[in-house]
């Protein structure tokens, strides 16, 4: 069943989100080349704490970390370790979760470390850029199959592949809750959008293939071509007004 939140609950997920979007910009503010991911995981769950927040993804099915955190070929999940070194030319997602008034925002960018290729530019706008393709679609009265097609049309148009092992959720009281958002599919189809609707829509998207592993840690998930991948999520609410991002520092 599709949660529907009051007015009253989407004013105090919009503080979650904001904690969420917070902790991001600061993540994102602080890379650095040489830092561990350790220490940037640090920097998130000293954030979150100190704003009287939970992170949404400690201990959630046994994560160590604060925020999920990975580089170049990897697409999400990525443990944070001391001996894993940001260099220069990374791409480096980092995807974090802040619980707080009893609901969760969760939000994921991919930064870029110093002078980054073009390939690597270029994935990074066109993931983050068909990220506001698909919250454009997240209309009172659309379907979900609208905002995942908006996707799945603007990447692989453009010759990038689609991740499909994974994909977005609903969010609120808890992390993930019903429905599944795709990153692909029909327009037209699939459940219709309400008013107090609160979706996690997050695109991964690969520079060639769609095909995707599980690293031996059992969480780490890598492209089986070896090439780049790139993460981009907002929470946001479907409100009579449009679609209101959530995860806004
Ligand atoms: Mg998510």
């Amino acid at each position: 069943m599709i949660s529907i939140k009051s007015k009253t609950d989407l004013a105090k997920m919009r503080e979650a989100g904001k904690i969420a979007g917070g902790a991001l910009k600061l993540a994102g503010e602080s890379i650095r080349a040489g830092m561990s991911t350790l220490e940037l995981d640090k920097i998130v769950h000293d954030y979150i704490v100190r704003c009287g927040a939970k992170p949404s993804f400690k201990g959630y099915g046994g994560f160590p970390g604060s925020a999920c955190i990975s580089i170049n070929e990897e697409v999400i999940h990525g443990i944070p370790r001391a001996n894993k070194i940001i260099r220069e030319g990374d791409i480096v997602s980092v995807d974090v979760g802040a619980f707080y008034n009893g609901f969760h925002g969760d939000t994921c960018a991919t930064f870029p470390c110093g002078e980054i290729s073009d390939e690597a530019k270029a994935l990074l706008e066109v993931t983050k850029a068909s990220l506001y393709e698909g919250i454009a679609q997240a209309q009172v009265g659309a379907r979900l199959g609208d905002v995942s097609h908006a996707i799945e049309e603007y990447c692989a148009s453009r010759g990038y592949g689609i991740v499909r092992n994974y994909c977005g959720h609903g969010v609120g009281r808890e992390l993930h809750e019903s429905p599944e958002v795709p990153n692909w599919g029909r327009a037209g189809h699939g459940p219709r959008l309400t008013a107090g609707m609160t979706i996690a829509i997050e695109p991964m998207i690969n520079v060639k293939g769609d095909d995707v592993r599980v690293l031996k840690d059992g969480w780490t998930v890598l492209t089986v071509s070896g090439s780049l991948s790139a993460h981009f999520e907002h929470t946001i609410a479907i409100t009579p007004d449009g679609p209101v991002i959530m995860t806004q520092p």
